[in-house]
């Protein structure tokens, strides 16, 4: 049978073999059907002389909580060459109940984690500092059952933005979660900084106690003030002792998040060594400025949503976290009113980037995009192999680069020169098609 697509000439990158070689590639429908030196008849040919093919990336950890405005972030991870990703993370997220009753199709392929924060603003618990009662730790519960059986892939913690979550409430939620297979529970561990270390073994404590698999997010946000290596060293003896943990990453030396959160409550100055001039608004009327006493007061006041972006992070130390072989690359994009941090427009062909600087060869670089973040989620991507989901990038080894800066927060990367999804075009040459390709993700009960 004739093939939808070939694309010729290009060097196709295999992150499982860690191989790269000149061959042919063929598209039947959505799944790879070819690969090889031959040049079947196909539809439709592409050219991808000096190009890499790579499955495409895999972001197990985005934001997509604005269903009002779902396209903009999308479409930025879309055009970095992300073909699957998982929204819902940090604790935050609608419900997949929302969803499912809210969306249109995707422009990737799109799965979510279920928030905790949606469970507790579920029980009716708004004030973030509070510590949830039993009756409504019970309601979470049967409300998170409900979200799995709908096709969740699991539960994400932001307990750094509900500081007094109990350890009874969360253990609640991980017990029903070890019920159910192939889901995980990913962690925005409860302090950065000093405190990032009793942090981290608080995230592989439940990992190890529970028999799920936990993966610590961003975690160089978190301990890239010093305490990366020692992060690190707790989840490589944890793994030794057989605790499923895992951990990512982007590549920036920035986080970013709302102004409203706990995180700048009082005392962050001191959490990170570094003073108000290192804030910088990325959203709302101060946009690009750097934040002051006064300019603080105000938009704590009256936009805690508008998002900070904070210079605070030793870049050595993220780069360590990259190259770690344990560590998926992953985008943390977020944005408020489009407006936001680059990673949601960079973060892959900038680590990708990183990665190559750090001495790995294509295949060992992109496999930190692929097959390792889609393992993570028993996701069935991430390969370059026939009978394999035909999600791929085509892009220039020397024009990869991204371009979104803290000025320009959604410039799209360059050196991308298509990408696919679900087997079809969904970038060419910079220029998205007219309709989306992704499907939403459901893990099957
Ligand atoms: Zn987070």
């Amino acid at each position: 049978m004739e093939l939808d697509l070939l694309i010729r000439n290009g060097i196709l990158l295999d992150p499982v073999n860690r191989t790269e070689k000149r061959l042919n590639l063929g598209v039947r429908q959505s799944t790879i059907a070819y690969i090889g030196e031959e040049t079947p008849a196909a539809k439709r040919l592409i050219d991808a002389e000096g190009l890499m093919v790579s499955p495409g990336f895999v972001d197990t950890h985005m934001h997509d909580e604005e269903l009002e405005d779902p396209g903009t972030i999308q479409q930025a991870l879309l055009r970095q060459g992300v073909t699957t990703a998982l929204a819902g993370n940090c604790g935050s997220g609608p419900s997949l109940e929302r969803v499912m009753e809210k969306r249109s199709s995707p422009w990737l392929n799109l799965g979510y984690l279920t928030g905790h924060r949606a469970l507790r603003e579920d029980a009716g618990i708004w004030d973030v500092y509070k510590a949830a009662t039993e009756a409504e730790i019970e309601r979470m519960g049967e409300q998170l059952k409900k979200e799995l059986s709908l096709g969740s892939f699991g539960l994400s913690f932001g307990l750094e933005y509900a500081p007094n979550t109990s350890p009874r409430e969360i253990e609640a939620l991980c017990r029903i979660l070890a019920d159910h297979p192939n889901r995980f529970v990913s962690i925005h561990i409860r302090h950065d900084g000093p405190e990032c270390l009793e942090s981290v073994a608080e995230a592989i404590g439940l990992a190890e106690r529970f028999r799920i698999r936990v993966q610590v997010s961003h975690l160089g946000s978190m301990t890239a003030f010093g305490f990366t290596e020692r992060s690190i060293r707790l989840i490589e003896e944890a793994r030794a002792r057989g605790a499923d943990v895992t951990f990512d990453c982007y590549p920036y030396a920035a986080f970013c998040t709302f102004i409203g959160s706990t995180v700048f409550d009082p005392g962050f100055e001191e959490r990170w060594g570094k003073g108000l001039e290192s804030l910088e608004a990325a959203s709302g009327k101060y946009r690009g400025k750097r934040l002051t006493p006064e300019i603080y007061e105000d938009m704590r006041k009256n936009d805690p949503k508008a998002l900070i972006i904070a210079h605070v992070m030793n870049e050595w130390e993220i780069r360590a976290c990259l190259r770690h072989p344990l560590c998926a690359i992953a985008s943390d994009g977020v944005l408020h009113n489009g407006e936001g941090h680059p990673r949601a427009a960079g973060a892959f062909p900038r680590a990708l980037r990183w990665l190559r600087e750090e001495g790995l060869s294509w295949p060992e670089a992109v496999r930190h995009a692929t097959v390792l973040p889609a393992e993570m989620s028993w996701l069935p991507v991430g390969r370059m192999e026939v009978g394999a989901p035909a999600d791929l990038v085509l892009f220039s080894p020397e024009g990869l680069c991204d371009r979104a800066t803290f000025e320009d927060q959604l410039a799209p990367p360059e050196g991308i020169a298509a990408v696919l999804v679900n087997g079809q075009i969904a970038v060419e040459d910079g220029v998205l098609s007219p309709e989306p390709r992704g499907r939403l993700l459901l893990r099957e009960p």
